[in-house]
């Protein structure tokens, strides 16, 4: 059986850390602030912003909310930005995606201040993260890292496949592992023989978006795996991108869904307010 990677627990004694760095940093005479900004009524949108808001209040930094109706115009949202790039209260700013369709996604996220981009999604970040010289590393791919740390696996070395090339989750994946020198494989859905490509992987990552879509049979056994996917199935059941049971059974370490990755995302989102806050500093 495999060892569980609980990102309930590991989460948990990160935010604790950072708790006590925010303590030091208020004695310092910086006060770290997140701004998070919802378009519209998503629920799981919804659902998301309020876990973030209930971290801040955790590791006791200010947190402001700005829930906008559906129908506010790109322009409104991009003037909000920019009021807030210029807001010294302001260490973060963090807009809830996916916006409506009428709102550019990439315009919105040009509008943050690159040093206000807690979510690493400027293309200012972007590149800093290719080279490997970043100030914020992307919530989701850190908190991965984190647990894949919590394994004991040494990614030096290592097969690694990441099944997803999204730019929020797939791509900066991959170049983490890579700068930590991993092996990597990227895999989406054109990729052919698939199954033959994870079943190589010492460490698999999958970020796919579609309910226990790796099997069992698509696992080496002894990897580590890391299953990124959220996906409601039903009004209380949520599953990951892994086919838990079958894959557990293989796998030398596996993170669960609910209470893996999940957890760690908005831990890692934290951890970039703060350094934001230092980045920001006007002391
Ligand atoms: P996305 O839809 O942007 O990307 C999905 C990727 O999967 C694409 O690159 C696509 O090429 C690939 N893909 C689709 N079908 C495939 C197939 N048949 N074979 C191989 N690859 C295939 O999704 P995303 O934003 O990267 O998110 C992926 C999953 O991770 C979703 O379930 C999302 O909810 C979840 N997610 C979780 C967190 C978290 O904090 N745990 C954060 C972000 C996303």
């Amino acid at each position: 059986m495999a060892m569980i990677l609980n990102g309930k627990e590991v989460s948990a004694r990160i935010k604790d850390e950072l708790r006590d760095e925010v303590k030091a940093m208020k004695a310092r005479g910086i006060e770290p602030g997140l701004a998070v900004i919802l378009v519209g009524d998503d629920p799981a949108s919804a659902v998301y912003v309020r876990n973030k808001k209930l971290a801040c209040e955790y590791i006791r930094i200010n947190s402001f909310e700005y829930i906008l109706p559906k129908e506010t115009s790109e322009a409104e949202l991009i003037e909000l930005i920019q009021k807030l790039n210029n807001d010294s209260s302001v260490s973060g700013i963090l807009c809830q995606l996916p916006l409506p369709e009428h709102i550019s996604e990439e315009a919105v996220i040009n509008a943050i201040d690159p040093k206000k981009d807690v979510d690493a999604f400027h293309p200012v970040n972007v590149g800093k993260i290719m080279t490997g010289n970043y100030d914020f590393v992307p919530c989701t791919p850190a908190g991965v890292m984190e647990l894949i740390k919590e394994s004991g696996i040494d990614v030096a070395g290592k097969e690694c496949v990441v099944v997803g090339r999204s730019n929020i989750v797939g791509k900066p994946m991959a170049m983490l592992l890579l700068h930590q020198h991993g092996t990597v494989t990227i895999c989406h859905s054109r990729t052919k023989e698939l199954a033959e490509k994870t079943r190589c992987a010492d460490i698999l990552i999958a970020a796919v978006g579609i309910p226990e879509f790796i099997k069992g049979d698509m696992i080496k056994p002894g990897a580590v795996v890391i299953d990124v996917g959220i996906n409601r199935i039903a009004p209380k059941k949520l599953v990951g991108d892994v086919e838990f049971d079958t894959a557990e059974k293989l796998a030398a370490a596996i993170t669960p869904v609910p209470g893996g990755v999940g957890p760690m995302t908005i831990a890692m989102l934290m951890k970039n307010t703060l350094k934001a806050a230092e980045l920001n500093k006007t002391c």
